[in-house]
């Protein structure tokens, strides 16, 4: 019994002690949504204790799956740090998405306004006013924190806890989880910056259906001023994907809990726009157009596309992703991984899992190359990748060459392999090596995978990903018993394909 009481006591007793010592070094911020003036949003929060004469405070210029500054610290206004009497300490602003605060470890709390964001979807889908923005109207309430929360480059890696004051009947969707504190505030807390960022939450009354998929819980979150009653049509067909990803991608997802996050708008523009960003844990997706009837299609596409980005880069990534530079981000090699992979699985899914017919998957693919046609097919993918930034004109590609790239190495693995691995294998494999919390290195990842697979994979990746060779297309199809004319971008079966072509398309696609 002694023992036992004991033990007890340790258990129960051990964990305070933890909580209460990581509580003392926190972020611990105050947004108020209720009370905006100006279109503007009152922020404010307490740094985590420090003995710092001064720091550097950052408002994040760029968020992951971004590639085009956006320098979310135009928004800020009235910076202001003030002691615990409420004397004002000196806080200089150093340039759009930074401040240099004085006097550190007496500053007691810092307040500031962040403008509103965007009104109206249609109006401009350029920097800030995007997926990765924040915006507020009166019904909802779409943040995503890199808009209004920031970090000092002294004090990283360190907790944050959020208090959001709110209108009562309003609902946190988001993959975090909110506490409700009373009626009108909410508690969240993420374990660093990153995953703060990596967690949009919509805020609105709520229209919400939760699935499982295996052991993922999954919430459909809609938003839309008038229609309140949709989220249950668009989580029953994403339900359908989502369980053919699951299978794909070999039984297991790697996350417990996934959100996305739906807001539409209506507009008297014909056809509909939409822009989506993917998170570890979450989707959210913007849309506009004249009426709803094309939303759960066009949902199912981008569904499809960014959650299979669970497996990269929010699980296969390099140490430029892991450890983010906010201010000055560092571009990575891997594009073609990141979003060529992924494109290339939201293709080769529907096919394998028997959700189309061959005649749609050949479709499917002319797209593809069409696509492809449009940009410069003679630079080197690698190069564009760490160059993203400056060459906007081309990251299009990536969705493009890149997942043809994608289909060129899968059934060259296949080949190698007598049929055996494909890059569905080569993605699990990868996820085990460098999944959650691990990272690779940029410049080792060709090596790494040659030796996980073959030696002819890495003069694969020196030819056509590294190199500027063409994509060998024609070459890889007519090995799984496809002709493709180059010149009029028609892909068809071959009429009468031998045994091993047929081996090997059945390899690849399942027939
Ligand atoms: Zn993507």
């Amino acid at each position: 019994m002694k023992t036992l009481a004991k033990l007890f006591f340790v258990i129960i007793i051990f964990p305070n002690i933890i909580i209460a010592q990581t509580s003392k070094k926190k972020y611990e911020y105050n947004i108020d949504l209720l009370h905006m003036s100006d279109n503007e949003v009152s922020v404010s929060f307490t740094p985590p204790r420090n003995n710092l004469k001064q720091g550097k405070f950052i408002i994040p210029k760029l968020v992951p799956g971004f590639y085009q500054a956006m320098d979310f610290g135009q928004y800020i206004s009235n910076f202001t740090a003030t002691d615990k009497n409420g004397k004002k300490i000196a806080a200089e602003r150093l340039d759009k998405n930074s401040w240099l605060v004085e006097d550190l470890k007496h500053v007691s709390k810092i307040s500031y306004q962040v403008a509103g964001g965007w009104n109206s979807l249609k109006q401009d889908t350029q920097g800030a006013k995007s997926p990765g923005s924040m915006f507020k109207k009166d019904s909802v309430s779409v943040i995503n924190y890199n808009s209004l929360v920031g970090y000092f480059e002294e004090i990283k890696d360190v907790p944050y806890q959020i208090n959001v004051t709110k209108n009562k009947d309003f609902y946190a969707s988001s993959a975090l989880d909110y506490k409700k504190k009373n009626e009108n505030t909410d508690i969240v807390w993420a374990k660093d910056y990153q995953e703060l960022v990596d967690s949009p939450v919509l805020y609105c009354v709520p229209d919400t259906t939760w699935i499982k998929i295996g052991h993922t819980e999954v919430l459909v979150s809609f938003y839309d001023k008038k229609e309140r009653h949709y989220s249950q049509k668009i989580a029953r067909e994403l339900e359908t994907i989502l369980k053919n990803q699951q299978a794909y991608l070999g039984g297991t997802l790697p996350v417990n809990k996934y959100a996305f996050l739906i807001y539409y708008e209506s507009s008297n523009e014909r056809g509909y726009m939409g822009d989506g960003l993917e998170h570890s844990k979450s989707t959210i997706c913007l849309y506009s157009a004249g009426n709803m009837n094309f939303l759960p299609d066009a949902l199912s596409r981008v569904a499809s596309h960014e959650f299979f980005h669970i497996i990269t880069p929010l699980n296969i990534h390099s140490e430029e992703i892991q450890h983010y530079d906010f201010l000055n981000p560092v571009m990575s090699k891997h594009l073609w991984l990141y979003e060529g992979m992924t494109e290339y699985a939201t293709i080769h899914m529907p096919i394998k899992q028997k959700m189309i017919s061959l005649d749609d998957f050949e479709k499917s693919l002319e797209e593809k190359i069409k696509g492809m046609k449009e940009f410069d097919n003679k630079l080197s993918f690698t190069d564009l990748s760490k160059n993203a930034m400056e060459r906007q004109d081309q990251y299009m590609n990536f969705y493009q060459k890149g997942a043809l790239l994608g289909l060129c190495l899968d059934i060259r693995l296949r080949e190698l392999s007598d049929g055996k691995i494909g890059t569905q294998n080569l993605m699990q494999m990868l996820m085990k090596k460098y999944g959650k919390g691990k990272y690779f290195n940029d410049d080792e990842l060709f090596d790494e995978i040659a030796k996980m697979t073959y030696p002819e994979i890495r003069t694969f990746f020196k030819d056509f990903i590294e190199g500027t060779q063409p994509v060998p297309l024609k070459e890889s199809l007519t090995k799984a018993g496809f002709n493709y004319d180059e010149s009029t971008g028609k892909v068809s079966l071959l009429p009468n394909p031998d045994s091993k072509q047929l081996a090997l398309r059945k390899a690849w696609l399942g027939q």
